[in-house]
């Protein structure tokens, strides 16, 4: 899905006002489109907005994932982009026939059905179309370019500079360049049907890949390359809510992870499934996180996260039957090992018995990519002292609203939204933990505005 400015700030005349916030969002993704729902919804004046990508299509699927055809991960009831109706996407879905009749899947009811990523994004892009509609007041202006680095304003502010050369003024700026600037999955050099692939990646986005290649013929064999040897566990068939048992969650790392294993345990042998528990356990996650010390967020890290992931991001049950159908076939391999080097003929292999070189004829890397903290905008980023990494190097230092933590402790504008979060804020990677940090923030927008105002009043 493409789109084009329709207002630009020169045929748009304020009137009455004396100074229009200038706000920019860097990144049009996912959390880029969030945020700005929520500021048109949210912020109570006028605004001008600017939305930098170079990319013009909104498939604002993870990443790292080449299409958004796939189906995603999280059912329908839990991808309600209003915050105010939980039930918001199925009834977007019910009011267009189109939808309900060729994603309806089987007997099971529409708001526990897993819907492709393309029905997600032009819910988004509508429910965008209509906040934009509702506000004559705000210029909102798409600029097709990368940010290459932001500073803070000679007089107030801060200044962005984009790849043509620009250098723009804007009171707030919100930062949601999530996985960082896409890169076009390279063409196979391999004949259609034939030759070895290497998947490298043991989470969802990984398994999907595996499973079209096959699905589309592209092979007859992937070899899958988890750095943990964990793949993703399965959904429930019908979803199950969150399931606590009443005792309170212990608040450092080995009681939470033992409180979580065995109430699993239990859940397990009462046939209610493991999910529930986990979702219940999910719902303290952020509470434990802060409670955890430095030390304890790095074993968290290094030993738990991979595992933690695994049982978090779950599979479609469809797709993790097929997944574990095509390892019993021998059309699916899974490696463990830690990715040394990817060459034209294979991959360079750090396992547990030492280096090993696995061939291939292509090679596809779905991994996760955490923030790209070695590109142009994250460094000037730095050097401006705007922003601080967070303790375990997953992201950068952010509140509850995403308010950056820069050198001096004090806010000063800059918000880094979604997934930039993930090493302060857990699970700000997923969709319902990013529309409420978005209202959030616009509100804190709000706040601050009217703080400046005052001061500036006064
Ligand atoms: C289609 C879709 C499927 C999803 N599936 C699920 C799901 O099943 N369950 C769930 O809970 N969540 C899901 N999500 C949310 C998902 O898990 C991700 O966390 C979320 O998509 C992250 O989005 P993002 O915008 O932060 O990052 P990204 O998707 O990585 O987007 C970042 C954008 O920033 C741009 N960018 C990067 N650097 C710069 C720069 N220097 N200048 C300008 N632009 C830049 C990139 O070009 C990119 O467009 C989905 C989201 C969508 C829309």
């Amino acid at each position: 899905m493409t789109f084009t400015p329709t207002i630009s700030p020169e045929n748009w005349q304020p009137t009455g006002q004396r100074h229009l916030v200038k706000l920019a969002i860097v990144g049009r993704g996912f959390t880029g489109m969030m945020t700005a729902i929520s500021l048109l919804k949210e912020i109570d004046r006028p605004f001008h907005l600017v939305m930098f990508d170079p990319n013009p299509k909104i498939d604002g699927g993870e990443g790292t994932s080449p299409s958004a055809a796939h189906l995603l991960n999280s059912r329908v009831r839990d991808l309600s982009i209003d915050p105010n109706t939980a039930n918001d996407f199925q009834k977007w879905l019910e009011e267009d026939d189109r939808w309900q009749v060729t994603h309806r899947a089987g007997d099971v009811s529409i708001e526990h059905s897993f819907v492709p990523g393309e029905i997600f994004s032009a819910y988004v892009y509508h429910r965008f179309s209509e906040a934009l509609r509702a506000r004559t007041d705000v210029v909102v202006q798409v600029r097709l370019e990368s940010v290459t680095g932001i500073d803070r304003h000679p007089e107030n502010g801060f200044s962005i500079s984009s790849a043509d050369q620009q250098t723009t003024r804007f009171d707030a700026v919100f930062l949601a360049t999530g996985y960082g600037l896409r890169c076009a999955e390279k063409a196979s050099p391999t004949p259609e049907g034939s030759g070895s692939v290497l998947v490298i990646g043991g989470g969802i986005h990984a398994v999907d890949r595996a499973l079209r290649l096959l699905k589309e013929g592209e092979t007859s064999h992937v070899t899958l390359i988890s750095a943990s040897g964990f793949l993703p566990q399965s959904h429930t068939r019908a979803a199950v809510g969150p399931v606590t048992s009443g005792h309170p969650l212990p608040h450092t790392l080995r009681g939470a992870f033992r409180f979580l294993r065995e109430a699993a345990k239990v859940a397990e042998a009462e046939g209610s499934g493991w999910q529930g528990i986990m979702n219940g356990f999910r719902q303290g996650a952020r509470d434990l996180w802060q409670a955890l010390t430095p030390a304890e967020r790095s074993r968290f890290k290094r030993h738990v996260k991979a595992i933690y992931d695994s049982h978090r991001n779950r599979l479609p049950p469809e797709h993790y039957r097929r997944l574990f159908e095509a390892i019993a076939r021998g059309r699916i391999s899974v490696k463990k090992g830690k990715v040394d080097r990817i060459a034209i003929n294979g991959v360079l292999l750090s396992t547990a018995a030492g280096l090993e070189l696995v061939p291939a004829d292509r090679t596809i890397d779905c991994r996760f990519r955490p923030t790209d903290v070695t590109s142009p905008l994250f460094q000037s980023l730095f050097t401006a002292g705007l922003v601080r990494r967070d303790e375990v190097d997953l992201g950068i230092l952010v509140d509850r609203c995403g308010r950056a933590v820069g050198s001096t402790g004090h806010f000063s504008g800059l918000f880094a939204m979604g997934p930039l979060g993930l090493g302060s804020l857990p699970d700000i990677d997923l969709v319902p933990e990013i529309v409420l940090q978005s209202t959030a923030a616009a509100d804190a927008l709000t706040v601050w505005l009217d703080e400046l105002a005052e001061a500036s009043a006064s």
